[in-house]
């Protein structure tokens, strides 16, 4: 128990049992399906539930911390193949 709780203070965090914002929905509850926006070809309309939270907009942590690990993975992925694509780039362009 500690003495710096007040139960009318705004900022304390009371949502017992809830984690921070789903990191993949930024705790909306939904997100863009992939096809998106006007052309969408899936039955959702261009959004659909958050596969992180399942639209509950606040996600299990240790799923959210998995997510923004494979995220992670996944830049990295991404910066080796564009940093392996300027190389070539620029072997090619020194003409
Ligand atoms: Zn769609
Ligand atoms: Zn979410």
């Amino acid at each position: 128990m500690s003495d710096d709780y007040d139960p009318f203070d705004d900022d304390y965090y009371d949502d017992d049992g809830e984690g921070p914002p789903c990191p993949r929905c930024d705790g909306d509850g939904i997100v863009n399906c992939y096809c998106g926006g006007d052309q969408c070809y899936c039955e959702n309309h261009g959004e659909k539930d958050c596969p992180l939270c399942y639209g509950e907009g606040v996600a299990d942590p240790a799923r959210a911390e998995k997510y923004l690990e494979s995220e992670r993975e996944m830049m990295a992925v991404m910066r080796k193949a564009w940093k392996e694509a300027e190389a070539k780039d620029k072997e090619r362009g020194d003409d």
